[in-house]
């Protein structure tokens, strides 16, 4: 009998589920991503058991982030929850590139973005910086995102940066020329492995594009830089061995990722638009000096068009979630719009889908609040067994179509079938243990997905957190000492205050039933 067939015959079905089949995906890589490395759907291997560490390329702070790059981070987001729903331990970093020059053009004519915006707005560069961080940080929290383990700033990063560049010419992949450094593709035979855009295609459009003179200190027009020399008047500038200048934006990328992830990670995250040059250039860079690779997956997420065109923020025509809440449409609302467009698609926001994508998230919220409140008003009863059958099934396709490349246009697809099949069960007179169940396998798709508004809910008040900890730690010591009948007992004074754990590889799960409370208390305050 196979695994699945067991599981589903024994009706033990639970979040342990998923964590078995992470245990499976070491032999048979159940889950699998689109890489734009391999260009193909890859089977996950991570470098260390149970554990993921991911880069993803964050915001330049010079404006507001618009919805598009909002869609961007909804992908990281479910990423982050998926992985930790299968037992992953996650480690992440998000770079925020508060000295901003973007492209290559944008280096040529000394132009920099945050450069830019100071000017507009009369204000510092570090003023400029700080306004817009938090402007993403707190977007990011009325989208419900997992915070990062660190936000790293490019500009905390110059000294990293500078020995990098001392490597490169060190190896010989890079060389000064008046007072700037340039980074020497050709001594690079792996370029263009990411993007397609090998030298020889390079060499012919970079000629086609670029003005003759932008390209004289070069030794070949498609070398680029990594250091810049300041003319005096520039605002943001720090000294270097090769004089006074500012950092190239992808060598801000490879060094935050070597000093806080390591030589190579598992998993960057970025956007389309950052494929070339940036991120192949962060390859190139990196993997000049480690010699090892710098990413084993690359997911990038399309860009959301509005009304079939492209949104930009030099355009300044952009939609932002302040734009949305004019025409009361929920934050959250936008993340259930954004989840029903895989991330590897393009995805077309049009007003009328997004009234309807809000219509679809608030039938979530209606039969979730709907679930609790029959919970609070029934009396006790024995569980619909063939209810408990379908839930089971439900949750195994669930977890299968996130596993296949985060398919969350099929996800979302058997959310709602659970909200009609809610809806049905509680107007049908249920029982308690048949709504408990329903709400369990609800909230067990929300922990990936994240569109139930629970930010003020999940966590527990410090009071009470506090006491569960000690609870916990009790029972991590008891366990230690192979008491297990006493820990046992700790585990159902706890359940007697309505709480319910599981032992995951990061720490304990705990779930308060009643509330819909839930979280994971990690390993480490247990010790
Ligand atoms: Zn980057």
């Amino acid at each position: 009998m196979s695994e699945i067939a067991h599981e589903r015959q024994s009706g033990f079905f639970t979040v342990w589920t998923a964590i078995n089949k992470t245990n499976r995906c070491y032999s048979t890589c159940v889950l699998r991503f689109y890489n734009t490395l391999t260009k193909k759907v890859d089977g996950f291997k991570p470098l260390r058991p149970r554990e993921v560490t991911i880069y993803s390329c964050g915001p330049t702070v010079y404006n507001y982030p618009h919805i598009g790059n909002l869609r961007r981070y909804i992908s990281d987001d479910i990423l982050v929850r998926f992985l930790k729903l299968q037992g992953f331990r996650v480690k992440r970093v998000v770079n925020i590139t508060d000295v901003g020059h973007l492209t290559q053009d944008d280096i040529e004519r000394g132009e920099d973005k945050m450069l830019v915006a100071a000017r507009r707005e009369g204000k510092s560069p570090l003023a400029i910086a700080e306004h817009y961080t938090k402007a993403f940080i707190e977007d990011g929290q009325q989208l419900q995102f997992v915070e990062p383990d660190r936000y790293a700033k490019a500009t905390d990063h110059i000294k990293e940066m500078l020995d990098l560049i001392q490597k490169l010419i060190e190896k010989g992949h890079a060389y000064e020329k008046n007072g700037s450094v340039y980074f020497d593709v050709g001594s690079f035979p792996a370029y263009g492995a990411l993007s397609g855009n090998t030298l020889e295609h390079l060499r012919e459009q970079v000629r086609a594009d670029l003005k003759a003179e932008a390209f004289e200190e070069k030794k070949a027009p498609e070398d680029f830089a990594l250091w810049k020399k300041a003319e005096p008047e520039h605002l943001l500038q720090w000294p270097s061995p090769w004089g006074q200048g500012y950092p190239g934006w992808h060598i801000e990328c490879a060094a935050m990722i070597i000093k806080h992830l390591g030589s190579t990670i598992d998993i960057h995250t970025a956007g389309e638009d950052n494929i070339f040059p940036h991120n192949e250039d962060e390859i190139a860079e990196a993997s000049s000096i480690t010699g090892k690779r710098l990413a084993n997956y690359w997911l990038h997420t399309r860009h959301l068009f509005v009304d079939g065109e492209k949104m930009a923020k030099s355009k300044g025509s952009f939609l932002r979630l302040t734009d949305l809440a004019k025409k009361n449409i929920h934050p959250m609302a936008f993340r259930y719009l954004v989840l029903g467009a895989h991330f590897s698609a393009h995805l077309n926001f049009t007003w009328p889908a997004m009234q309807a994508a809000q219509e679809g998230w608030q039938r979530i919220q209606e039969v979730a609040q709907l679930l609790r409140e029959t919970q609070n008003n029934s009396s006790a009863d024995k569980a619909n067994t063939a209810l408990t059958g379908t839930l089971q099934e439900m949750r195994l396709r669930f977890t299968e179509a996130l596993e296949d490349n985060l398919n969350t246009p099929k996800a979302l697809a058997i959310v709602s079938e659970l909200v009609t099949l809610a809806n049905t069960t509680i107007r049908g007179k249920a029982a308690l243990a048949d709504s408990a169940a329903l709400l369990e396998t609800l909230l067990f798709f929300d922990e990936a997905l994240g569109l139930l508004p629970v930010a003020t809910e999940t966590e527990l008040d410090a009071k009470k957190k506090t006491a569960l900890i000690q609870q916990l730690k009790k029972r991590a010591a008891l366990r230690a000492e192979k008491k297990f009948s006493e820990s046992d007992a700790v585990r159902e004074e706890l359940l007697a205050e309505g709480f319910e754990i599981q032992d995951v590889p990061q720490g304990v799960r705990w779930a308060k039933k009643t509330s819909g409370q839930r979280g994971v208390i990690d390993a480490n305050e247990l010790k």
